[in-house]
Protein backbone atom coordinates (compact mmCIF):
# COMPACT_ATOMS: atom_id res chain seq x y z
CA UNK A 1 0.00 0.00 0.00
CA UNK A 2 2.02 3.17 -1.12
CA UNK A 3 2.47 6.25 0.91
CA UNK A 4 2.60 9.70 -0.67
CA UNK A 5 3.67 12.57 0.97
CA UNK A 6 3.18 14.59 3.32
CA UNK A 7 2.72 11.17 5.67
CA UNK A 8 4.60 11.22 8.76
CA UNK A 9 7.28 8.67 9.11
CA UNK A 10 8.78 7.38 12.57
CA UNK A 11 12.58 5.99 12.34
CA UNK A 12 13.60 4.07 15.40
CA UNK A 13 17.67 5.29 15.89
CA UNK A 14 19.67 7.75 14.53
CA UNK A 15 22.41 5.35 13.65
CA UNK A 16 23.93 5.98 10.05
CA UNK A 17 20.95 3.94 8.79
CA UNK A 18 18.91 6.04 10.70
CA UNK A 19 20.22 9.42 9.72
CA UNK A 20 20.67 8.27 6.18
CA UNK A 21 16.80 6.96 5.65
CA UNK A 22 15.40 10.24 7.14
CA UNK A 23 17.25 12.23 4.82
CA UNK A 24 15.99 10.56 1.87
CA UNK A 25 12.69 11.22 3.73
CA UNK A 26 12.76 14.65 4.00
CA UNK A 27 14.13 15.55 0.27
CA UNK A 28 11.31 13.33 -1.27
CA UNK A 29 8.95 15.53 0.81
CA UNK A 30 7.98 13.02 4.39
CA UNK A 31 7.41 14.49 7.68
CA UNK A 32 9.93 12.85 9.64
CA UNK A 33 10.74 12.17 13.06
CA UNK A 34 13.84 10.28 14.62
CA UNK A 35 13.62 8.86 18.02
CA UNK A 36 16.97 7.94 19.36
CA UNK A 37 17.36 6.33 22.66
CA UNK A 38 20.34 8.39 23.38
CA UNK A 39 23.22 10.49 21.54
CA UNK A 40 23.44 10.64 17.57
CA UNK A 41 24.62 7.43 16.52
CA UNK A 42 25.05 6.11 20.04
CA UNK A 43 26.19 2.73 18.86
CA UNK A 44 29.14 4.11 16.79
CA UNK A 45 29.78 6.49 19.78
CA UNK A 46 30.18 3.57 21.79
CA UNK A 47 32.86 2.16 19.40
CA UNK A 48 34.86 5.24 18.47
CA UNK A 49 38.08 3.80 18.31
CA UNK A 50 37.47 1.06 16.52
CA UNK A 51 38.74 2.05 12.81
CA UNK A 52 37.21 0.88 9.54
CA UNK A 53 37.87 -1.35 6.83
CA UNK A 54 35.89 0.29 4.88
CA UNK A 55 36.94 3.19 2.73
CA UNK A 56 34.93 6.46 3.42
CA UNK A 57 33.32 6.53 -0.10
CA UNK A 58 31.27 3.37 1.03
CA UNK A 59 30.84 5.13 4.34
CA UNK A 60 28.56 8.18 3.25
CA UNK A 61 25.87 9.06 0.65
CA UNK A 62 25.64 11.53 -2.04
CA UNK A 63 22.57 12.96 -0.39
CA UNK A 64 24.08 13.21 2.85
CA UNK A 65 27.16 15.17 1.38
CA UNK A 66 25.10 17.19 -0.11
CA UNK A 67 22.82 18.20 2.56
CA UNK A 68 26.24 19.19 4.82
CA UNK A 69 27.92 21.15 2.25
CA UNK A 70 24.42 23.17 1.99
CA UNK A 71 24.41 23.67 5.68
CA UNK A 72 28.50 24.70 5.28
CA UNK A 73 29.87 25.98 2.03
CA UNK A 74 33.31 25.41 4.23
CA UNK A 75 32.81 21.54 4.52
CA UNK A 76 35.35 19.43 3.79
CA UNK A 77 34.76 15.54 3.50
CA UNK A 78 36.66 13.12 4.43
CA UNK A 79 39.13 11.52 1.14
CA UNK A 80 37.33 9.09 -0.83
CA UNK A 81 39.81 6.13 0.33
CA UNK A 82 40.53 7.28 4.13
CA UNK A 83 39.77 4.66 6.63
CA UNK A 84 38.40 6.10 9.66
CA UNK A 85 38.21 5.42 13.14
CA UNK A 86 34.18 5.55 14.80
CA UNK A 87 34.90 8.79 16.08
CA UNK A 88 36.69 10.41 13.05
CA UNK A 89 33.08 9.34 11.03
CA UNK A 90 31.37 11.23 13.52
CA UNK A 91 33.14 14.29 13.77
CA UNK A 92 33.34 14.00 9.54
CA UNK A 93 30.43 13.19 8.70
CA UNK A 94 27.33 11.84 11.17
CA UNK A 95 27.43 14.95 13.31
CA UNK A 96 27.30 17.19 10.78
CA UNK A 97 24.92 15.41 8.72
CA UNK A 98 22.31 15.09 11.98
CA UNK A 99 22.99 18.89 12.62
CA UNK A 100 21.73 20.18 8.84
CA UNK A 101 18.62 21.79 9.18
CA UNK A 102 16.86 18.83 7.19
CA UNK A 103 17.41 16.74 10.02
CA UNK A 104 18.29 18.42 13.55
CA UNK A 105 14.32 19.86 13.87
CA UNK A 106 13.28 16.18 13.64
CA UNK A 107 15.66 14.44 16.20
CA UNK A 108 14.57 13.26 19.70
CA UNK A 109 17.72 12.16 21.61
CA UNK A 110 17.63 9.94 24.66
CA UNK A 111 13.97 8.79 23.36
CA UNK A 112 13.90 5.23 23.53
CA UNK A 113 11.15 3.42 21.75
CA UNK A 114 9.48 0.91 23.96
CA UNK A 115 7.15 -0.82 21.75
CA UNK A 116 4.90 -0.43 18.48
CA UNK A 117 1.72 -1.33 17.84
CA UNK A 118 -1.53 0.02 15.65
CA UNK A 119 -4.34 1.90 16.00
CA UNK A 120 -7.39 -0.02 16.30
CA UNK A 121 -6.22 -3.58 15.57
CA UNK A 122 -4.24 -6.24 17.35
CA UNK A 123 -1.36 -8.48 16.23
CA UNK A 124 -4.00 -11.04 16.12
CA UNK A 125 -6.48 -9.49 13.39
CA UNK A 126 -5.95 -11.08 10.31
CA UNK A 127 -7.10 -9.48 6.93
CA UNK A 128 -10.54 -11.78 7.33
CA UNK A 129 -11.32 -9.82 11.01
CA UNK A 130 -11.61 -6.79 9.28
CA UNK A 131 -14.81 -5.18 8.15
CA UNK A 132 -14.91 -5.45 4.22
CA UNK A 133 -12.90 -2.89 2.78
CA UNK A 134 -10.52 -2.05 5.56
CA UNK A 135 -6.74 -3.09 5.40
CA UNK A 136 -4.48 -2.78 8.44
CA UNK A 137 -2.42 -0.34 6.43
CA UNK A 138 -5.31 2.00 6.71
CA UNK A 139 -4.64 2.53 10.99
CA UNK A 140 -1.62 4.09 12.47
CA UNK A 141 1.23 3.06 14.04
CA UNK A 142 1.09 3.49 17.68
CA UNK A 143 4.71 4.34 19.82
CA UNK A 144 4.86 3.74 23.37
CA UNK A 145 8.45 6.27 23.56
CA UNK A 146 10.25 7.39 27.09
CA UNK A 147 12.08 10.76 27.12
CA UNK A 148 15.51 10.86 29.70
CA UNK A 149 12.78 12.02 32.68
CA UNK A 150 11.38 8.45 32.50
CA UNK A 151 8.18 10.22 31.62
CA UNK A 152 6.13 8.01 28.41
CA UNK A 153 3.64 9.08 25.79
CA UNK A 154 2.27 7.73 22.37
CA UNK A 155 3.38 8.83 19.10
CA UNK A 156 1.52 8.00 15.79
CA UNK A 157 3.01 7.88 12.26
CA UNK A 158 1.85 6.37 9.07
CA UNK A 159 4.98 4.45 8.43
CA UNK A 160 7.93 2.85 10.24
CA UNK A 161 11.91 2.34 9.95
CA UNK A 162 13.36 0.61 12.47
CA UNK A 163 16.78 1.19 12.41
CA UNK A 164 17.83 0.41 15.94
CA UNK A 165 20.65 -1.66 15.26
CA UNK A 166 21.49 -5.12 17.41
CA UNK A 167 24.53 -3.29 19.36
CA UNK A 168 22.45 -2.92 22.73
CA UNK A 169 21.61 -6.22 23.14
CA UNK A 170 24.99 -8.73 22.97
CA UNK A 171 24.77 -12.36 22.65
CA UNK A 172 25.39 -14.51 25.43
CA UNK A 173 28.76 -16.90 25.40
CA UNK A 174 27.79 -20.24 27.06
CA UNK A 175 27.43 -23.15 25.66
CA UNK A 176 24.46 -22.86 23.08
CA UNK A 177 24.06 -19.49 22.72
CA UNK A 178 22.36 -19.63 26.44
CA UNK A 179 23.57 -17.68 29.31
CA UNK A 180 26.34 -19.81 31.32
CA UNK A 181 25.82 -20.42 34.52
CA UNK A 182 25.94 -17.24 36.83
CA UNK A 183 26.47 -15.22 33.57
CA UNK A 184 23.46 -12.99 33.87
CA UNK A 185 23.99 -11.57 37.10
CA UNK A 186 27.67 -11.10 36.25
CA UNK A 187 26.58 -9.36 32.56
CA UNK A 188 27.78 -5.51 34.07
CA UNK A 189 31.07 -6.96 34.86
CA UNK A 190 31.99 -9.13 30.96
CA UNK A 191 33.19 -7.13 28.18
CA UNK A 192 30.77 -7.86 25.61
CA UNK A 193 32.42 -4.74 22.85
CA UNK A 194 35.69 -4.50 22.04
CA UNK A 195 37.57 -2.20 24.53
CA UNK A 196 39.72 0.60 23.87
CA UNK A 197 42.91 -2.15 24.05
CA UNK A 198 45.69 0.43 22.91
CA UNK A 199 44.35 3.78 24.79
CA UNK A 200 41.77 4.56 27.90
CA UNK A 201 41.37 0.74 28.81
CA UNK A 202 44.71 -0.14 28.68
CA UNK A 203 45.77 -0.16 31.95
CA UNK A 204 42.53 -2.84 32.75
CA UNK A 205 44.55 -5.29 30.57
CA UNK A 206 48.41 -4.71 30.92
CA UNK A 207 49.81 -6.94 33.35
CA UNK A 208 46.28 -8.86 33.73
CA UNK A 209 44.51 -12.52 32.50
CA UNK A 210 41.90 -12.32 29.69
CA UNK A 211 39.64 -14.78 28.58
CA UNK A 212 38.86 -13.71 25.41
CA UNK A 213 35.66 -15.36 23.67
CA UNK A 214 34.81 -15.32 19.52
CA UNK A 215 35.81 -15.91 16.05
CA UNK A 216 34.76 -12.52 14.47
CA UNK A 217 36.99 -9.61 13.59
CA UNK A 218 36.38 -7.81 16.67
CA UNK A 219 38.14 -10.68 18.92
CA UNK A 220 40.87 -10.75 16.05
CA UNK A 221 41.09 -7.02 17.17
CA UNK A 222 41.63 -7.87 20.31
CA UNK A 223 43.99 -10.92 19.86
CA UNK A 224 46.41 -8.36 18.11
CA UNK A 225 45.93 -5.85 20.60
CA UNK A 226 46.60 -8.18 23.73
CA UNK A 227 49.11 -9.44 21.98
CA UNK A 228 50.73 -5.68 21.60
CA UNK A 229 50.05 -4.98 25.51
CA UNK A 230 51.99 -8.49 26.01
CA UNK A 231 55.01 -7.50 24.33
CA UNK A 232 55.67 -4.69 26.29
CA UNK A 233 54.39 -6.09 29.40
CA UNK A 234 54.87 -9.89 29.25
CA UNK A 235 52.78 -10.28 32.50
CA UNK A 236 50.01 -10.22 30.34
CA UNK A 237 48.39 -13.04 29.48
CA UNK A 238 45.08 -14.34 27.37
CA UNK A 239 43.48 -17.78 26.96
CA UNK A 240 41.33 -17.69 22.98
CA UNK A 241 38.74 -19.96 22.78
CA UNK A 242 36.13 -20.57 19.95
CA UNK A 243 33.32 -23.02 19.46
CA UNK A 244 33.97 -23.69 15.95
CA UNK A 245 35.22 -27.56 15.43
CA UNK A 246 36.54 -26.49 12.27
CA UNK A 247 40.06 -27.22 11.26
CA UNK A 248 41.98 -25.85 13.22
CA UNK A 249 45.10 -25.08 10.64
CA UNK A 250 43.18 -22.41 9.77
CA UNK A 251 43.18 -20.52 12.70
CA UNK A 252 40.27 -19.17 15.22
CA UNK A 253 39.55 -16.39 12.47
CA UNK A 254 37.72 -17.24 9.56
CA UNK A 255 39.10 -15.69 6.22
CA UNK A 256 36.49 -13.65 3.72
CA UNK A 257 37.26 -15.10 0.42
CA UNK A 258 38.78 -12.77 -2.30
CA UNK A 259 38.29 -9.94 0.77
CA UNK A 260 37.81 -7.06 -0.54
CA UNK A 261 39.14 -5.01 2.72
CA UNK A 262 43.03 -5.50 2.21
CA UNK A 263 43.33 -4.91 6.39
CA UNK A 264 40.53 -6.90 7.53
CA UNK A 265 42.51 -9.67 5.30
CA UNK A 266 45.43 -8.08 7.10
CA UNK A 267 43.84 -8.41 10.83
CA UNK A 268 42.67 -12.05 9.99
CA UNK A 269 45.94 -13.63 8.82
CA UNK A 270 47.79 -11.40 11.83
CA UNK A 271 45.09 -12.97 14.67
CA UNK A 272 45.16 -16.58 13.30
CA UNK A 273 49.37 -16.14 13.49
CA UNK A 274 49.12 -15.02 17.10
CA UNK A 275 46.66 -17.46 17.81
CA UNK A 276 49.23 -21.07 16.68
CA UNK A 277 52.12 -19.14 17.88
CA UNK A 278 51.11 -18.02 21.50
CA UNK A 279 49.50 -21.77 22.13
CA UNK A 280 47.17 -19.69 23.82
CA UNK A 281 43.93 -20.73 21.28
CA UNK A 282 42.36 -23.79 22.44
CA UNK A 283 39.35 -24.52 19.62
CA UNK A 284 35.67 -26.28 20.27
CA UNK A 285 35.97 -25.04 23.95
CA UNK A 286 32.88 -23.72 25.76
CA UNK A 287 31.75 -21.65 29.15
CA UNK A 288 29.74 -23.11 31.18
CA UNK A 289 29.96 -21.52 34.28
CA UNK A 290 31.35 -17.96 35.57
CA UNK A 291 31.68 -17.07 39.30
CA UNK A 292 32.61 -13.91 40.61
CA UNK A 293 33.11 -13.31 44.21
CA UNK A 294 33.04 -9.79 45.16
CA UNK A 295 36.51 -8.04 44.32
CA UNK A 296 37.69 -11.31 43.06
CA UNK A 297 39.06 -12.67 39.59
CA UNK A 298 36.32 -14.27 37.66
CA UNK A 299 36.28 -18.13 37.79
CA UNK A 300 34.99 -19.89 34.30
CA UNK A 301 34.83 -23.60 34.49
CA UNK A 302 35.27 -24.55 30.40
CA UNK A 303 34.21 -27.43 28.87
CA UNK A 304 37.19 -29.77 26.98
CA UNK A 305 39.90 -29.59 25.69
CA UNK A 306 40.94 -27.55 28.14
CA UNK A 307 38.18 -28.15 30.59
CA UNK A 308 38.49 -27.56 34.28
CA UNK A 309 38.45 -23.57 36.29
CA UNK A 310 40.24 -21.29 35.45
CA UNK A 311 40.83 -17.52 37.20
CA UNK A 312 40.53 -14.56 35.23
CA UNK A 313 40.76 -10.60 35.57
CA UNK A 314 38.38 -9.87 32.43
CA UNK A 315 36.21 -11.91 29.89
CA UNK A 316 36.25 -10.38 26.69
CA UNK A 317 33.02 -12.01 25.15
CA UNK A 318 33.46 -10.68 21.67
CA UNK A 319 30.77 -13.06 20.28
CA UNK A 320 28.21 -11.02 18.50
CA UNK A 321 24.79 -9.33 19.39
CA UNK A 322 21.27 -10.12 18.42
CA UNK A 323 18.19 -7.52 17.46
CA UNK A 324 15.75 -6.76 19.85
CA UNK A 325 12.15 -8.38 18.84
CA UNK A 326 10.48 -6.84 21.82
CA UNK A 327 9.84 -3.80 19.47
CA UNK A 328 7.89 -5.49 17.05
CA UNK A 329 5.96 -8.60 19.23
CA UNK A 330 2.48 -6.74 18.62
CA UNK A 331 3.06 -6.23 14.58
CA UNK A 332 2.58 -8.96 12.13
CA UNK A 333 5.93 -9.12 11.40
CA UNK A 334 8.35 -12.67 10.33
CA UNK A 335 11.72 -12.35 11.50
CA UNK A 336 13.77 -15.07 9.98
CA UNK A 337 13.87 -18.25 12.37
CA UNK A 338 17.96 -18.21 12.14
CA UNK A 339 18.99 -14.50 12.39
CA UNK A 340 15.89 -12.69 13.42
CA UNK A 341 16.34 -9.77 11.42
CA UNK A 342 15.23 -9.87 7.40
CA UNK A 343 15.01 -13.66 5.63
CA UNK A 344 16.51 -12.24 2.79
CA UNK A 345 17.88 -8.30 3.89
CA UNK A 346 19.25 -7.84 0.52
CA UNK A 347 16.25 -7.94 -1.52
CA UNK A 348 13.49 -8.67 0.61
CA UNK A 349 11.97 -5.74 2.64
CA UNK A 350 8.34 -6.05 2.40
CA UNK A 351 6.52 -7.44 5.69
CA UNK A 352 3.12 -8.80 6.59
CA UNK A 353 3.22 -5.51 8.32
CA UNK A 354 2.27 -2.98 5.70
CA UNK A 355 4.26 -0.08 6.20
CA UNK A 356 6.69 -1.34 8.60
CA UNK A 357 10.62 -2.10 7.68
CA UNK A 358 13.50 -3.50 9.32
CA UNK A 359 16.66 -1.42 7.83
CA UNK A 360 20.54 -1.02 8.45
CA UNK A 361 22.30 -3.36 10.78
CA UNK A 362 18.94 -5.00 11.95
CA UNK A 363 18.12 -6.43 9.26
CA UNK A 364 20.65 -8.93 9.51
CA UNK A 365 19.68 -9.32 12.54
CA UNK A 366 22.53 -11.74 14.51
CA UNK A 367 24.46 -12.37 10.89
CA UNK A 368 27.29 -9.98 10.59
CA UNK A 369 28.94 -7.94 7.83
CA UNK A 370 26.31 -5.68 7.46
CA UNK A 371 27.93 -2.58 5.92
CA UNK A 372 26.51 1.02 5.74
CA UNK A 373 26.63 0.57 1.93
CA UNK A 374 24.31 -2.24 2.60
CA UNK A 375 22.06 0.18 4.05
CA UNK A 376 21.83 2.46 1.53
CA UNK A 377 20.60 -0.16 -1.14
CA UNK A 378 17.89 -0.51 1.22
CA UNK A 379 17.15 3.02 1.61
CA UNK A 380 17.03 3.30 -2.01
CA UNK A 381 14.71 0.13 -2.64
CA UNK A 382 12.40 1.36 0.32
CA UNK A 383 11.20 4.27 -0.40
CA UNK A 384 10.74 3.11 -4.24
CA UNK A 385 8.26 0.98 -2.28
CA UNK A 386 7.00 3.42 -0.01
CA UNK A 387 5.72 5.58 -2.70
CA UNK A 388 5.39 2.92 -5.47
CA UNK A 389 7.41 4.54 -7.69
CA UNK A 390 9.80 1.73 -8.88
CA UNK A 391 12.23 3.93 -11.16
CA UNK A 392 12.91 5.82 -7.94
CA UNK A 393 16.73 6.34 -7.36
CA UNK A 394 18.10 9.52 -5.71
CA UNK A 395 21.29 8.03 -5.02
CA UNK A 396 21.78 7.50 -8.91
CA UNK A 397 21.42 11.22 -9.65
CA UNK A 398 25.08 11.51 -7.99
CA UNK A 399 24.91 14.29 -5.75
CA UNK A 400 21.84 16.36 -5.77
CA UNK A 401 21.41 20.51 -5.65
CA UNK A 402 19.67 22.09 -2.82
CA UNK A 403 18.42 25.09 -3.15
C1 LIG B 1 33.09 -2.73 15.80
C2 LIG B 1 32.28 -2.40 14.58
C3 LIG B 1 32.87 -1.84 13.47
C4 LIG B 1 32.15 -1.57 12.31
N1 LIG B 1 32.78 -1.03 11.25
C5 LIG B 1 32.07 -0.77 10.11
C6 LIG B 1 32.68 -0.19 9.00
O1 LIG B 1 33.86 0.04 9.03
N2 LIG B 1 31.97 0.08 7.90
C7 LIG B 1 30.64 -0.20 7.83
O2 LIG B 1 30.03 0.07 6.79
N3 LIG B 1 30.02 -0.78 8.88
C8 LIG B 1 30.71 -1.06 10.00
N4 LIG B 1 30.11 -1.64 11.06
C9 LIG B 1 28.74 -1.97 10.93
C10 LIG B 1 28.03 -0.78 11.53
O3 LIG B 1 27.38 -1.24 12.68
C11 LIG B 1 27.10 -0.12 10.55
O4 LIG B 1 27.65 0.31 9.35
C12 LIG B 1 26.30 1.00 11.17
O5 LIG B 1 26.65 1.35 12.48
C13 LIG B 1 24.92 0.45 11.17
O6 LIG B 1 24.08 1.50 11.29
P1 LIG B 1 22.60 1.28 11.81
O7 LIG B 1 22.03 2.66 11.77
O8 LIG B 1 21.92 0.21 11.07
O9 LIG B 1 22.72 0.72 13.31
P2 LIG B 1 23.43 1.33 14.59
O10 LIG B 1 24.65 2.08 14.28
O11 LIG B 1 23.52 0.19 15.53
O12 LIG B 1 22.38 2.40 15.13
C14 LIG B 1 21.18 2.04 15.80
C15 LIG B 1 20.72 3.22 16.63
O13 LIG B 1 19.44 2.91 17.20
C16 LIG B 1 19.41 3.33 18.55
N5 LIG B 1 18.39 2.53 19.25
C17 LIG B 1 18.47 1.22 19.57
N6 LIG B 1 17.32 0.82 20.17
C18 LIG B 1 16.52 1.91 20.26
C19 LIG B 1 15.21 2.15 20.79
N7 LIG B 1 14.49 1.15 21.34
N8 LIG B 1 14.70 3.39 20.72
C20 LIG B 1 15.41 4.41 20.15
N9 LIG B 1 16.67 4.26 19.64
C21 LIG B 1 17.21 3.01 19.67
C22 LIG B 1 20.82 3.11 19.04
O14 LIG B 1 21.13 3.87 20.17
C23 LIG B 1 21.65 3.52 17.81
O15 LIG B 1 21.97 4.89 17.80
C24 LIG B 1 30.79 -1.87 12.25
C25 LIG B 1 30.17 -2.41 13.40
C26 LIG B 1 30.91 -2.67 14.53
C27 LIG B 1 30.23 -3.27 15.74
Amino acid sequence: MAIDTPAKLAMVGAGPIGLEAALYARFLGYDVVIFEQGRVCEHVQQQSHVRSFVPFRWCCSPLGLAAITAHDENYQPPTDDARLTGSEWLEQYLLPLAATDLLSDHLQLHTRVLGIGKEQVRKTDRAADLPAGDERGDWSFRLLVQDAAGNERIEEADAVLDCSGVLSQPNYCGHGGLPAIGERALRGQIDYRLPDLLGDERDRFSGKRTLLIGHGHSAATAAVQLAEIQQQDPATSFTWITRHEHQPATGPVRRVSNDPFPSRAELAAQANAIAQQANSWHWASQVEKIVREPGGPFVVSLSVPIAGDHSYDNILALVGYQPDLSLLAELQVEPDFATGGLRDPGTKLIQPEDNFYLLGAKSFGRQTGFLFRDGLAQIQQLFAILGDRPTLDLYAAGQPKLE
